[in-house]
């Protein structure tokens, strides 16, 4: 496949992935397996409206790969869901549970909507309707579901009441749930600490101090606000964060615990006292040490990846440069760590989750976090370890020992 400016979400990560199969010289029909999702499903989501009015929307859940086990992966709301962003995310989620070693396969679900124009009996009822419809593909050792873009613990609330109403009580049918219902402590966090944890060792394994390293986040949603309030564990200073609605930059520093305060009593942290406001635009070209795009895809692309400023790019949100702006990138010698590595923290909490509902048992919130930091550092190693061996990006090394992973389990299971 040749590089191009306009390619699709699904095509760069099967750019990526491409690469990599070459790499490893992979038989020619396990690469033409892995280049496909499994199982693809678009629903039409019938639902009434406060005002009586029914709408139809568009859902999906596709599963890229079973081959490790049980399709993993979250829901999106979201206006732009369409079918090659959800496939594009669920083959991501396939080698992002291969380079952390968990034993999930990779799936994704989203709705087409926008959550923030619906009433929560309106989401409630979407839930319901979208869950009916992909019932018969999803189940707790088939393929289990967790928050994503739009949709947080009450969604997973709503999903496992719906599906434990046909078949049964059964916690472990969602990842990301309240506490009350099964939901495991640590869980909301985990996303924004694994990637901390990650960012962490590899300023170790590579001998860098990130004292006073100045950093901006883009996006203040799950992953973006708890990476707000812990990066400062590592000794680094926030400057500038955005969300949807625009950015804030404060040189001298700004306080992340306040700024997720801020953001949580006015829905959006436009005017943090004493900081200057900027555009999204502006936050990721900014002067600074650390970049964090924790929002949506595709943001750095091949009309402003010459101006990123920043030496080392942390990928909270998934698939947030594009291939050709990762080209870009790894010629000016930007450190990315990788989506597929950085932000699985998630996704390695929701297999702890997953394993205390079947054991019907808690872990205190310690042992999570330990169990936690354990998976991003030796994740993190080897990534690390092997780019450096092979002169390669954590990128590619990332997806070189997730493809491999991948690849093993299929040949062990003799199914083609
Ligand atoms: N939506 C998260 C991700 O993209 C978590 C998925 C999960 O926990 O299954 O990694």
């Amino acid at each position: 496949m040749e590089l191009r400016n306009d390619m699709s979400a699904f095509e760069s990560v099967m750019w990526f992935f491409g690469r990599a199969a070459k790499h490893l010289n992979i038989p020619k029909e396990i690469q033409e397996l892995l280049s496909h999702s499994w199982r693809e499903l678009t629903v039409e989501v019938p639902m009434r409206m406060d005002n009586g009015d029914v709408k139809i929307f568009t859902g999906y859940r596709v599963q890229h790969s079973g081959a490790r086990g049980p399709y993993k992966g979250g829901v999106r709301y979201h206006p732009n869901a369409n079918l090659d962003e959800i496939r594009a995310l669920a083959s991501l989620m396939t080698w992002k549970t291969a380079v952390v070693d968990i034993p999930f396969g990779g799936a994704k679900g989203g709705v087409q909507c926008n959550p923030s124009e619906l009433s929560q009996d309106e989401l409630n009822r979407l839930t319901r309707r979208y869950t009916d419809l992909i019932s018969h593909l999803i189940g707790p050792t088939r393929d289990i579901v967790a928050p994503d873009m739009g949709t947080n613990a009450r969604t997973m609330a709503w999903i496992m009441d719906e599906y434990g109403q046909r078949f049964g009580y059964n916690p472990a049918i969602v990842t990301g749930k309240p506490i009350e219902l099964g939901g495991s402590y640590g869980r909301d966090a985990a996303t924004g600490r694994g990637a901390v944890f990650s960012l962490g060792e590899w300023a170790r394994l590579a001998q860098r101090s990130l004292q006073g390293n100045t950093v901006a986040i883009q996006g203040m949603g799950n992953v973006g606000s708890w990476i707000a309030k812990l990066v400062g564990s590592l000794g680094c200073k926030i400057i500038a964060v955005s969300d949807s609605k625009g950015g804030v930059l404060l040189r001298g520093g700004l306080d992340g615990e306040a700024l997720a305060n801020h953001k949580r009593t006015n829905g959006s942290i436009a005017d943090f006292p004493e900081s200057e406001n900027i555009s999204n635009e502006q936050l990721l070209e900014l002067d600074c040490d650390i970049l964090i795009p924790a929002s949506i895809d595709s943001v750095i692309h091949h009309e402003n990846a010459d101006r990123i400023k920043a030496g080392i790019i942390v990928e909270g949100a998934n698939h947030p440069i594009t291939p050709v702006a990762d080209d870009v990138l790894q010629k000016k010698d930007v450190i990315i760590l990788p989506d597929i590595l950085v932000n699985a923290g998630g996704v390695v909490v929701s297999y702890f989750e997953w394993a205390q509902n079947i054991q019907q048992f808690r872990w205190e919130e310690d042992r999570v976090n330990a169990e936690l930091s354990k998976a991003m550092i030796k994740a993190t190693r080897s990534v690390y370890e092997r780019a450096q061996k092979e002169n390669i990006s954590m990128r590619e090394s990332a997806y070189i020992l997730g493809v491999s992973r991948v690849v093993k389990t299929i040949e062990l299971r003799g199914f083609i």
